[in-house]
């Protein structure tokens, strides 16, 4: 056994499952996971001494690659100062006004530590602001794991073949509705069953959790319309595609104004942090302001703020960070897509900026029913083809390819002509 099998063994005795998040088993994929000792720039390495391109990047925090020096020395010399205080510190007031510097839509943000707090928080908010209780969601979005969002959910929920999870009692999943993501008529049939008692419509603007799903041309404007005619307040969930697709997200790429968003993971650069936040009047429901109550120990924390931060000024001082990455973005799919099609390979190439994702279904992939006519067994046939050259991509079909603004040409380039040589070594299998 190597020593990533041997600690799978040790993990699984005191760790349900050997993990402390279900994607991470590779029960996907099989094999075994890869236990990590080190990560640099666009690698990382496991405690074998394997060396991958990682595809990963945390999930999405690591914009910048991993252990950036300017923000690894920026926690660290808050780390100096003291890791909590339990009281207000410099460096949250500092992120704050930065956060409503950047993304025109937010005028008031409050902290968290993870995007499922985010996201419950916001909800919460939406209900004590609108006085109305149900909420509707897409099928394959992921909003994390708050009970009333784990209801054709995606990410892990959608790899391991559970729509719902056990433990989410009846009650509070009956105020979740379920839409078909890029279908605004199924939004209308929706606030037309059940006039007045929706709260809000929450939505991956870019969806990344059921592989990837853009949007349609016209869909998250529809949905503002639909918001504003119904008197229901619409959610940007932008844990995935806030500050990546650029400064100010998915909405400031699509130009589509949500009253609220949550953002998680990047905001911190990689420390356990989300955040969510919107215009004055709804935010100011929150306590100690307002009768909403939400609160958090941790939140704010100055080594996670100082991390962060280190993060977002560096993009916001280089915006052609996200000029470079897009397109890096754009060439890898290109190619990809160009490959598949010579390879004759029953694959779709799906994605915007530097979020991609190759699905192996022949059918475009627009929702949540076309996602999953992905050939599940094929992607883990591949997955582990990747590994074994390499490659660290996501151990699941339903997950995003994430570029880092260090992955190069080359990598690209690398990556490309593994994928290549797959499916010549499958044709002669
Ligand atoms: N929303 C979205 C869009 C996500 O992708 C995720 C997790 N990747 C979450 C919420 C939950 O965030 P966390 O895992 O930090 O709780």
């Amino acid at each position: 056994m190597n020593r990533s099998e041997q600690l799978f063994e040790r993990a699984k005795n005191v760790i349900p499952g050997g993990v402390n998040s279900p994607v991470r088993a590779f029960q996907a994929v099989g094999g075994r996971p890869r236990f990590i000792a080190k990560a640099e720039k666009e690698m990382i390495t496991d405690v074998d001494g394997n060396t991958y391109i990682d595809y990963i990047g945390s999930w999405g925090p690591m914009i910048l690659g991993h252990n950036h020096p300017a923000i690894r020395e920026a926690a660290m010399e808050a780390a100096g100062r003291g890791l909590s205080f339990g009281a207000s510190c410099p460096a949250e007031v500092e992120m704050a006004e930065l956060i409503c510097q950047m993304v025109p839509s937010i005028e008031l943000v409050r902290m968290v530590n993870s995007g499922t707090e985010a996201v419950m928080s916001a909800l919460r908010v939406a209900r004590g602001y609108t006085g109305k209780n149900k909420i509707i969601k897409f099928e394959g979005c992921y909003h994390g794991h708050c009970d009333s969002m784990l209801v054709k959910a995606g990410s892990g929920v959608m790899t391991s073949g559970v729509p719902d999870s056990a433990g989410v009692p009846e009650g509070c999943a009956k105020d979740t509705l379920t839409a078909v993501y890029n279908d605004a008529d199924s939004v209308r049939s929706l606030f037309s069953q059940f006039p007045g008692e929706i709260a809000a419509v929450i939505v991956e603007p870019v969806a990344a959790n059921m592989g990837v799903v853009v949007p349609k041309e016209g869909f998250l404007s529809e949905l503002r319309r639909i918001c504003d005619e119904e008197k229901a307040l619409l959610i940007f969930d932008e844990v995935i595609t806030g500050f990546r697709l650029g400064f100010d997200g998915a909405q400031g790429y699509y130009g589509v104004t949500p009253d609220l968003t949550t953002f998680g993971k990047i905001i911190g650069a990689g420390m356990p942090v989300g955040a969510y936040g919107g215009r004055r009047e709804i935010m100011e429901m929150v306590s100690p302001v307002g009768s909403v109550y939400q609160a958090g120990t941790l939140s704010g924390n100055p080594v996670a703020m100082a991390a962060g931060l280190a993060q977002l000024h560096i993009l916001k001082e280089n915006p052609k960070i996200y000029e470079e990455m897009n397109a890096m973005g754009d060439y890898f799919r290109a190619e990809l897509s160009q490959l598949v099609k010579t390879a004759g390979a029953p694959c779709r190439v799906t994605g915007v900026g530097s979020l991609s994702c190759l699905f192996f279904t022949g059918e475009e992939v627009v929702d949540y029913r076309s996602a999953k006519t992905s050939d599940v067994s094929a992607f883990a046939d591949y997955f582990r083809y990747m590994l074994a050259h390499g490659i660290y991509v996501a151990p699941s079909q339903f997950e995003a390819i994430f570029l880092s603004s260090v992955h190069t040409k080359e990598d690209v380039d690398r990556t490309l002509t593994v994928i290549e040589d797959y499916w010549k070594e499958k044709a002669h299998r």
